[in-house]
């Protein structure tokens, strides 16, 4: 502190450090050299330098030198006083009432410390003040005056706790307790000296705690609590400096030999009384060595050496004298008394015990019990004034700790709230998103789904677009296909037509033509019913297939003689064969693996026109070679029935297409070329399958072919019926006088059946239209047989068939209509008729109708 106002402080270092390394040596040697070595230096040095220079003297040598401190001191207040330096003046004050306190010039001592509290108040020093306060009370309390020592101290701790200082709050407190120790009151001291080493702990400060654990070792020992004594005492020794701090050392040492002393470890107790006097007179501190000469002459009484005891404690008693330790002369009077009583020396033990009283008295006197009862008071007000603090502060900590509970409580409280406040606006939010995102997920599924159904319906449409596309495209072909097919078709038909048209219209114009020879008239009429019946094969394959396209293709099941049928077929394309020049291909019939009489249930009329269709092909595409036809039973109970040739055969990859209609599929550029209408196949193929077979083929080019076709039901029973051949004359024999009614519109078919009715007897009567038939068979009684057209002028056939069963439902009526329709021969036999025949009317078939209804 004194450096900061120093102006030259750089020179003022180097010039103490050199003092400080200088100094030990001469004070340790106390040396007058080398004290004249250190007159000399400060010679060299300004004033100021010099002030700094004795100051820091005089406090290092306060201790250890008290008297060499003391001369620099005085210097010092010279100088300082002639530079008027107040804060300086005060320090020195200090120092020299430390260094007369350390001698025991008590008087001194307090005359210093008054200076220097009037200097520390000057400029307002309040710690320095406080130092000189405590060391005032420290005297105080070696004189015996408890009252004004209590006061300093007091005044010391005020100041002290007001500015915060924790090293000298402690000190203040020990030094409390120190009063209290001198003045016989242990228990308070040693509550003091424990509040001072808390301190002291709590801010670490080692010198402090050294000496509040000496203060408590030497109370414990007053106690006779001897273990704890040394305990604490040794801890004290161990925090101790011997050369830093020599007469605190020694004081400790004292202490433990005073414990050893009361434990009668009369020579150890020796040893620490003895280093401790040393100490103590190294550094002339008169008490202390007056202390442990009183122990030492202590330790000879109880050792039975009173001569050496004697010695000792008048020494100790001549330096308590000196001091003025009265305290300590109390104590030194009254061992003095014992130990020359223990001698006999009765008179000189009277003297000290009278010296004991008097001084006791004068230390205890009534004044000073009053004192020690005030003192009490005092003690016990501030003890509960500190208890009421404690208790304010335990009440403000625990108020603080309620508020602070409460605090706590309250933003715990608040914290739940948020919390339950977040945890809801969460719960609220969560729900409402889960809800949102329930929704969004709905939504989101929903759409899902749309998209899936929209994809579905996307790819199901894109499916439908593709097969309509095909469907179209197919169509498409399908319509080219069957447009150029028609196309070809009507070129075809054409030319079929065309054909046996020019045939029959040329050889009819030859016929009638004069110059024709009579002879090959007969040829041309060949010719002409040749062309006829092709162009009529031509019509009939036209409208068999428009039947089939619209679906109207009916058939009529009854039993059928298979053998039979198919030779009445074969017999058909034996005078086919002779038209077109081919009666060098024999046409065998192979009937050997089935019985003869073999019948089946189906149609007689289309089987005939499948088998027909077969052979027709079989022979208009077979040069050399047979055909055979036959039928065999497979192995599905179904009859299969095949038409074979040693033709030209057909391509593989044409078999499919000539079940096709209008299909041609050998090229008039490569072939010669064939008649026909494409139509055959197609009409077979659909009959085939209408009466529930099927229809396949087995070919190869230059190989021939063989077509097959099967039907089902077939019944294996004999046939009642006697196979009969046409008996022209038998028949009209039976026709012979028989009178038949024909109602026919057209002139020609009525001329036909009469020259087919010709060779027989019969009488005709022509009626133009039905209302005609009606007339005639209502006028004509005679009448045999009707022959009906169904489509006629005025009244058609079917009508006037059902007025003439209004009248006759008898007569034989057979219908004869040029209507390929089959519901046209159920209609006929619903309107009556007896029987029923399809233009063009066949000389064979006529005979036969008629002559079933002939006896
Ligand atoms: P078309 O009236 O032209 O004979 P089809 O439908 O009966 O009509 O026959 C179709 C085509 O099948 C014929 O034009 C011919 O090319 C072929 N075809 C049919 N049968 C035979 C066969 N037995 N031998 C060779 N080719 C045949």
């Amino acid at each position: 502190m004194q450096f900061k106002k120093f102006p030259y402080k750089f020179i003022l270092r180097i010039t103490l450090a050199t003092l400080t390394l200088a100094l030990p040596l001469w004070v340790g040697s106390n040396n007058s050299s080398n004290q004249d070595s250190a007159k000399s230096l400060l010679e060299s040095s300004t004033n100021e330098q010099k002030l700094e220079v004795l100051i820091t003297y005089s406090n290092n040598l306060k201790t250890k030198q008290p008297h060499e401190a003391i001369e620099y001191g005085n210097m010092a207040a010279a100088l300082a006083l002639n530079l008027n330096k107040p804060d300086k003046l005060a320090q020195i004050q200090l120092i020299l009432s430390k260094a007369f306190y350390v001698i025991g010039s008590y008087d001194m001592a307090l005359d210093h410390l008054e200076k220097a509290e009037a200097f520390y108040s000057s400029v307002n020093d309040s710690l320095g003040l406080t130092e000189a306060y405590q060391i005032h009370g420290q005297i105080y309390t070696r004189v015996g005056n408890f009252k004004k020592a209590l006061d300093y101290t007091q005044n010391a701790y005020s100041i002290v706790t007001h500015l915060g200082n924790k090293v000298r709050l402690a000190e203040i407190v020990r030094e409390t307790g120190n009063i209290y120790f001198y003045f016989g009151e242990k228990a308070i001291a040693l509550d003091f000296y424990q509040k001072s080493l808390k301190i002291s702990e709590e801010i670490k400060d080692i010198s402090g705690m050294a000496k509040a654990y000496n203060n408590m070792g030497r109370i414990y020992s007053e106690m006779q609590r001897f273990d704890l004594a040394l305990e604490n005492l040794k801890n004290s020794l161990a925090l101790k400096n011997k050369k830093e701090d020599p007469i605190g050392y020694a004081n400790t040492l004292l202490n433990i030999g005073t414990v050893k002393l009361n434990r009668f470890e009369l020579d150890k107790a020796k040893t620490f009384f003895i280093e401790a006097n040393l100490l103590f007179t190294s550094v002339g501190n008169q008490e202390g060595m007056a202390n442990s000469l009183y122990y030492l002459g202590r330790s000879f009484f109880e050792a039975k050496k009173s001569n050496q005891a004697i010695a000792t404690l008048e020494e100790a008693w001549e330096l308590a004298f000196q001091t003025k330790s009265k305290t300590l002369l109390v104590n030194i009077s009254k061992s003095l008394a014992n130990v020359y009583a223990d001698r006999g020396d009765f008179r000189r033990a009277f003297q000290f015990y009278s010296e004991y009283n008097t001084l006791r008295d004068s230390v205890f006197s009534d004044e000073k019990r009053k004192l020690l009862v005030e003192l009490e008071a005092r003690y016990q007000i501030q003890a509960k004034q500190r208890q009421i603090e404690l208790l304010s502060k335990e009440k403000q900590l625990k108020q603080s700790e309620k508020t602070t509970v409460r605090i706590v409580i309250a933003l715990l409280i608040s914290l739940i709230l948020l919390l339950l406040s977040l945890f809801y606006i969460g719960y609220v939010r969560f729900r409402y998103k889960s809800k949102a995102n329930f929704k969004l997920m709905q939504e989101i599924s929903q759409r899902k789904e749309a998209e899936t159904k929209l994809q579905q319906y996307k790819l199901q449409l894109e499916h439908q677009v593709e097969e309509r596309t095909r469907d179209l495209q197919a169509a498409k072909e399908k319509a080219e296909e069957s447009d150029r097919l028609k196309t070809a078709f009507l070129a075809n038909m054409s030319h079929e037509i065309r054909t046996p048209m020019n045939a029959i219209v040329g050889f009819s114009f030859l016929l009638t033509d004069p110059e024709s020879a009579e002879d090959a008239k007969s040829e041309y009429t060949k010719i002409i019913r040749n062309n006829g019946e092709m162009l009529m094969n031509i019509i009939n394959d036209i409208l068999d297939i428009s039947l089939i396209e619209s679906g109207q293709l009916k058939t009529k099941i009854r039993e059928v003689q298979v053998i039979e049928t198919i030779n009445e077929v074969v017999l058909q394309f034996e005078k086919e064969k002779e038209k077109l020049r081919k009666l060098h291909i024999p046409i065998f019939t192979d009937f050997d693996t089935v019985p003869q009489t073999l019948a089946i249930n189906t149609d007689r009329v289309r089987l005939k026109q499948i088998l027909s269709n077969l052979l027709s092909n079989a022979l208009k595409f077979t040069e050399n070679g047979s055909i055979s036809v036959g039928i065999r039973m497979n192995d599905d109970d179904e009859l299969l029935f095949y038409v074979k040739d040693t033709g030209i055969g057909i391509a593989p990859e044409k078999h499919s297409l000539i079940f096709e209609r209008f299909n041609k599929t050998h090229d008039p550029e490569q072939n010669k070329f064939f008649q026909g209408t494409g139509l055959g196949l197609a009409i077979s193929s659909e009959l085939v399958k209408t009466l529930g077979g099927k229809i396949w083929l087995d070919s190869m080019p230059g190989r021939g072919s063989t077509f097959y076709f099967t039907l089902p039901n077939f019944v294996l029973q004999p046939s009642k019926k006697e196979k009969t051949k046409t008996d022209f004359s038998k028949i009209s024999e039976k026709l012979s006088g028989k009178t038949i009614l024909v109602a026919e519109d057209v002139a020609t078919n009525y001329q036909l059946i009469k020259a087919f009715l010709s060779s027989a007897n019969v009488e005709l009567i022509w009626a133009k239209n039905g209302a005609e038939a009606v007339t005639i068979f209502n006028n004509h009684k005679n009448i045999d047989i009707i022959l009906m057209d169904v489509q006629m002028p005025v009244m058609d056939g079917l009508k006037a068939l059902q007025k003439i069963r209004k009248v006759d439902s008898k007569i034989p009526v057979i219908v004869n209509t040029a209507f390929f329709m089959t519901d046209e021969m159920e209609k006929s036999y619903a309107a009556g008729c007896s029987d029923y025949m399809t233009k063009p009317i066949r000389k064979e078939e006529l005979f036969l109708k008629l002559s079933n209804f002939l006896s």
